[in-house]
């Protein structure tokens, strides 16, 4: 499809059609970015008081919340005073589910899974205007780089949807938009021919997944001598994990010299931030609030780590109001020489996936088996162990209530699935999941993966 009738007919049209005024979401973001950052905290601000006052009127979880602890959205002065809120924890979500949506909400509420960056599996729920302004950051931060609406988009992905290959409309729609969508959860020295193939036969401008796939690949194609740097992508956009030096060098390296370019965002998180030509990190905030939170519950220095607490503006089917999401990032004060407004932060510290290596060899990635555990009701806990090349260990902490009687066969079903069927399962209902040493939460570790020279 031409880049320009996808821009200017296709794409406007699907998103009037689902219900998105993602269009006007980006011609405002497109503003705001060059906006003082006293405006753009005026913008917040203003946006807070209306989120607060919405979730008090129409979401009992937080009406009850705010009545608990005293907490007045009528009296907000500044984005500050945000922090007499109580965080929000993913089990107070997990528990209070239903009472944290807005019934009436326009356009309807769409259900998620988290993309697996905890082992803790949690549902959330999209409104289409949440979903709109998303896409319109997406969007705006791409077209930083060169890449506009219309133009092709190559994703090295994967997700539960396009694994089950339910979704043809999905990929039909994909075609008419420009995107091209590979699933990233198997990869194989024989495969990876056949992605060069439809790289070269679909002409992408730019590469998008996660960075150990995408330098996986890369890494692979230069074993097989496969020269990738006259595939004519212009650039990489690394996404949902921690882009590591190596996998940037490696990336930069087969693919001709074009940039890499790290973001940051989760699936229930939403599309948090990006960097520009600078290589800083600019927060999206016309649509977030976003703190940095130490171990006691106080905002970082500058320089210092902390955990990720966002508030998202647009978010109003399902309001996350200080929302911790399990990831660390660095404070990071610094004005940007491109002259935006936004403001930034430095890149993540924590957060690492695994692949798992199948009995036939194949490459499979880490989120393709959290995903079987994570849909399954009433599991609170969970970690995955490949002990051996067809021995995998899963350790799992259950709501009994919940817990549905064919949990463990779904487990089994579904790993044997992915792994191939001679792969073993054992299933061990624990009351507690050990740690790391480091105290840090491996949600997949495999003793068998981690020789490979990536
Ligand atoms: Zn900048």
């Amino acid at each position: 499809m031409y880049p320009k009738i996808v821009k200017h007919l296709i794409f406007p049209l699907h998103e009037k059609f689902m219900g998105r005024r993602t269009m006007s979401c980006l011609d405002e973001l497109e503003k705001w970015q060059w906006a003082e950052p006293e405006e753009i905290q005026e913008l917040q601000l203003a946006k807070l008081k209306s989120l607060l006052m919405h979730a008090t009127d129409n979401i009992p979880f937080y009406n009850e919340r705010f009545r608990k602890f005293g907490f007045n959205p009528q009296e907000i002065k500044s984005i500050k005073d945000i922090r007499d809120i109580p965080m929000l924890t993913k089990e107070e979500i997990r528990t209070n589910l239903e009472a944290m949506l807005w019934k009436e909400c326009p356009g309807g509420l769409h259900r998620y899974n988290t993309g697996g960056s905890s082992g803790q599996p949690l549902v959330f729920y999209f409104d289409r205007r949440r979903q709109a302004f998303d896409k319109a950051a997406r969007i705006m931060t791409h077209r930083w780089w060169g890449v506009d609406i219309g133009d092709r988009e190559f994703y090295l992905w994967g997700s539960p949807l396009e694994m089950a290959g339910q979704d043809r409309l999905k990929q039909i729609r994909d075609r008419l938009t420009n995107e091209y969508l590979y699933s990233a959860f198997e990869i194989s020295q024989d495969m990876v021919p056949e992605i060069v193939t439809r790289l070269e036969k679909f002409r992408p401008k730019c590469l998008f997944g996660y960075p150990s796939t995408i330098s996986l690949f890369c890494s692979m194609a230069g074993k097989q001598h496969i020269d990738l740097s006259g595939l004519g992508i212009t650039v990489v956009f690394s996404t949902a994990e921690v882009l590591y030096e190596h996998q940037k060098r490696i990336i930069n390296q087969a693919l001709g010299g074009i940039p890499v370019v790290d973001s940051y965002g989760s699936r229930e998180g939403g599309f948090i931030n990006h960097q520009c030509r600078e290589g800083t990190y600019h927060v999206m905030d016309p649509n977030y609030i976003l703190e940095l939170i130490n171990d006691d519950g106080k905002p970082v220095l500058e320089g210092e780590t902390g955990e990720v607490v966002i508030t998202h503006l647009d978010a109003w089917g399902m309001p996350f109001i200080r929302y911790r999401t399990g990831d660390m990032a660095k404070s990071d004060g610094m004005e940007c020489p491109c002259g935006r407004g936004l403001s930034s932060m430095a890149s993540l510290q924590g957060r690492t996936t695994d692949f798992i290596v199948t009995p036939d060899g194949r490459w499979q990635h880490a989120l393709s088996l959290i995903y079987v555990v994570r849909d399954i009701e009433g599991v609170s806990e969970f970690k995955i162990v490949q002990e051996e090349i067809d021995l995998v260990r899963v350790l799992i902490r259950t709501d009994s209530s919940l817990y549905p009687d064919n949990g463990d066969r779904r487990i089994r079903q579904g790993f044997k699935k992915r792994m191939g069927g001679e792969v073993k399962v054992r299933i061990e209902h624990v009351e507690m999941i050990p740690r790391d040493a480091s105290g840090k939460f491996r949600y997949v570790v495999s003793n068998v993966g981690g020789n490979y020279d990536c």
